[in-house]
């Protein structure tokens, strides 16, 4: 996986976005490109485009999708000798994917969905309790702390956030499948495109979108292309 590429993650609440990113930048050492993260980077800046980011910011605006991209296309520049970059933040709609085919030019695009069921979000975002102390979360649903309630690695109390009730939860999921369809819909029909089952375990994720990054799952799914070299 030497060839510089952009990895755009899709995923609902709850499906697992965050841990897969730290796992792949890890793993192939990609880079990650967080476009809110990058916008209040350049916000500070003293350029055109940190005018403009500062300026859209300070009214309170939504950022336009060419400032975002300009944003993009402008960190991208500095990646260019990485095995590749993971984008978060974008492209939230139809008219970023548009912007970014033409920011990526010849680097290729791949898209990766981890397709969650409703319920699983659910029982993994409910579950979840944060410390007021130290901010550890607790989950539990999977990793009960040893005294309810309490945290177990400082003694303070642990909340459930308003975000995580499970009504909050599928309304989170709601808004997200309706921000996604066209996303999905316009990518399924590029042939960059996959989808992974995210509710099976953090790791068979893992190890599924790798061999999808570095061509094994091909070998694997398609007995005829292995044929030549497994006869023996
Ligand atoms: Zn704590």
């Amino acid at each position: 996986m030497t060839e510089c590429r952009i990895l755009v993650l899709l995923g609902a609440p709850g499906a697992g976005k965050g841990t897969q990113t730290t796992k792949l930048v890890q793993k192939f050492r990609m880079k990650y490109l967080s476009t809110g993260e990058a916008l209040r980077q350049k916000a500070g800046e003293d350029t055109l485009l940190g005018n403009q980011a500062r300026e859209s910011m300070e009214r309170g605006e939504l950022v336009s999708n060419e400032l975002v991209a300009q944003v993009v296309r402008d960190c991208m520049t500095d990646f260019r000798d990485s095995t590749g970059f993971i984008l978060d933040g974008f492209p939230r709609n139809r008219s970023q994917a548009e912007l970014l085919e033409e920011i990526a030019g010849e680097t290729p695009i791949w898209v990766i969905n981890i397709r969650v069921d409703e319920e699983v979000v659910i029982t993994r975002l409910s579950g979840r309790r944060h410390c007021v102390e130290c901010g550890k979360i607790t989950n539990v649903n999977f990793s009960p702390p040893r005294q309810e309630g309490v945290c177990d690695t400082c003694g303070a109390k642990l909340v459930q956030r308003p975000d995580d009730f499970p009504n909050v939860v599928q309304r989170r999921l709601q808004v997200y499948r309706e921000q996604t369809k066209p996303l999905t819909d316009f990518y399924s029909k590029k042939g960059c495109y996959f989808e992974v089952d995210g509710n099976l375990d953090t790791e068979t994720v893992f190890e599924r979108i790798s061999a999808h990054l570095t061509g094994e799952e091909s070998l694997a799914g398609n007995p005829h292309l292995s044929a030549g070299q497994s006869s023996a």
